[in-house]
């Protein structure tokens, strides 16, 4: 009987990952053809020598040695080219010949790779990702190539583009900071601060100097760690249209401070132990007034914590981030914005609908509709029968006085009307009408969920497969509830 349990059993690794060291080395491919390109492709990412072995180089193989500065030793494989490798890959597609090189590396006690033989090499190449100095190598000993690359893939969004230039960086730090911090938490402190705060920031937006003048700054103050507030558009709802940029915070941060609109499970991406606070706030039930929300975040700031401002949508349509800079300004604590997907362009995603459209309309308002109570029409209004597409935000409570004034003012009543109830979302619901239906969008108590009503010409373009009238909607519902 066995006695093998996988449950039980550590699996173990039979090719265990090292980095080999290849600078100033040969390394040698022979082949000359797909599989030759792709083995010099992958080692041209490293500094060794290359020496591609093919007598009858294909095309492409030819080409890119090329363009890539790649000599080809354009003669007959022979043992003698492999004498001062590093390493050797049999690229030939044939096995006899692969099985030659295989062996005289191996007489010759060189490391050598067979492409697609894993019984005849003594090394596997793995999927990289490549931010050099840094390198993340994934293996699977053959067993799914493919789930290599799609974990290649994702550890490649994670990671910021500019994270081998502060990996040198931090290098050129490395000797300093052991002569004037103490071993243990100083220096861990210094580090973290140093890869994931304002260093690693400017390091990103491509200032070098300044973060070069950061880090001396931290180097200085001791590891001491400035708090920071990023304002961070978190999208319409759907958790997959969060940016990258937005993700690799809310995984940084210490707090996370959102509104009740921001989806739970984009806040669930947030670092495990990280701080949460809801910070309100849904119509009729706020649970922080907006200064009381400035107050915090200068606070966490001046506490030195890493904070990120989730809002949803972009943060700065209608999202009263500029409240809450200006607070952040005033106390002298470092902020930035993020932006996000905002829900008129969710909605008009989901409707498939053209928000500019050639001859039609090319301008386009962001608006609430609030400001159409006083006795003046505000500018928007006249952009819209100029024929500019508008997008209302919070306009529900608001839709039948929005119709009135907009068709008060000249607006046809015979306007398109685009309305969606949870853009982005599973649950989302479409509705379409005209400037004349619109006022009984106000009276549908069966939509519960934040809705964008969009509004002129270029919304007879969109996509009525999905959508029911607005109007006849609100008839059916009054005949079920009667
Ligand atoms: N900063 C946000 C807007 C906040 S104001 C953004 O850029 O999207 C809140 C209003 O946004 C809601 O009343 C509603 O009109 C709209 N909204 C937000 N999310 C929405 C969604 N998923 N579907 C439809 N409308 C949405």
């Amino acid at each position: 009987m066995s006695t093998f349990n996988p449950s039980i059993a550590p699996a173990r690794l039979n090719a265990f990952p090292i980095f080999a060291k290849v600078e100033g080395r040969v390394v040698v491919i022979v082949g000359d053809g797909d599989e030759a390109l792709a083995k010099t492709r992958l080692m041209a990412q490293s500094s060794a020598e290359l020496r591609v072995i093919s007598a009858a180089p294909e095309a492409e193989l030819a080409d890119w040695a090329e363009a890539n500065g790649v000599a080809i030793v354009r003669q007959a494989y022979e043992p003698a080219l492999l004498t001062d490798a590093a390493l050797v890959f049999a690229a030939t597609g044939e096995l006899d010949r692969d099985a030659a090189v295989v062996a005289d590396a191996r007489s010759l006690k060189i490391a050598v790779n067979a492409v697609d033989r894993p019984e005849l090499c003594d090394f596997f190449t793995p999927a990289l990702v490549n931010r050099a100095p840094v390198a993340v190598a994934i293996g699977t000993e053959g067993a799914g190539p493919v789930l290599a690359q799609m974990i290649r893939a994702r550890i490649d969004q994670m990671l910021s583009p500019q994270l081998g230039v502060l990996a040198q960086l931090a290098a050129s730090y490395r000797d300093a900071v052991e002569k004037l911090l103490p071993k243990g938490v100083a220096r861990r402190r210094f580090w973290k601060e140093f890869f994931t705060g304002e260093t690693a920031r400017n390091v990103d937006a491509g200032d070098l100097s300044s973060a070069r003048r950061t880090a001396s700054r931290l180097l200085r103050e001791r590891g001491a760690v400035p708090g920071h507030v990023a304002l961070v558009g978190a999208g319409p709802g759907a958790e997959d249209l969060l940016t990258l940029r937005a993700h690799r915070l809310l995984m940084e941060a210490d707090v996370i401070v959102h509104d009740a609109l921001v989806p739970e499970a984009v806040i669930a991406m947030g670092r495990r132990d990280a701080e949460r606070i809801a910070a309100g706030k849904r119509k009729g039930c706020h649970s922080k007034t907006q200064s009381e929300i400035n107050a915090l975040l200068v606070e966490l700031g001046h506490a030195g914590k890493r904070v990120v401002r989730l809002k949803s949508g972009d943060p700065l349509v209608f999202g009263r981030a500029g409240e809450e800079m200006a607070a952040l300004r005033d106390a002298g604590i470092s902020y930035e914005v993020v932006p996000g997907v905002t829900a008129a362009f969710a909605a008009a995603a989901d409707f498939e609908l053209p928000l500019t459209l050639r001859g039609v309309s090319s301008s386009m308002v962001f608006t609430t509709g609030h400001d159409l109570k006083g006795a003046t029409l505000p500018d928007w209004a006249r952009l819209a029968i100029d024929g500019a597409t508008v997008a209302v935000y919070m306009g529900r409570s608001i839709a039948a006085e929005v119709a009135e004034r907009l068709i008060a003012a000249g607006l046809s009543p015979d306007t398109a009307v685009a309305v969606v109830e949870n853009a982005s979302l599973k649950s989302k619901r479409l509705f379409h009408g005209t400037l004349a239906d619109l006022p009984s969008l106000q009276e549908r108590t069966d939509l519960t969920g934040p809705v964008m009503t969009i509004i002129g010409d270029a919304v007879a373009g969109a996509n009525f497969d999905r959508s029911t009238a607005l109007y006849r909607a609100l008839a059916f519902q009054e005949e079920i509830s009667r």
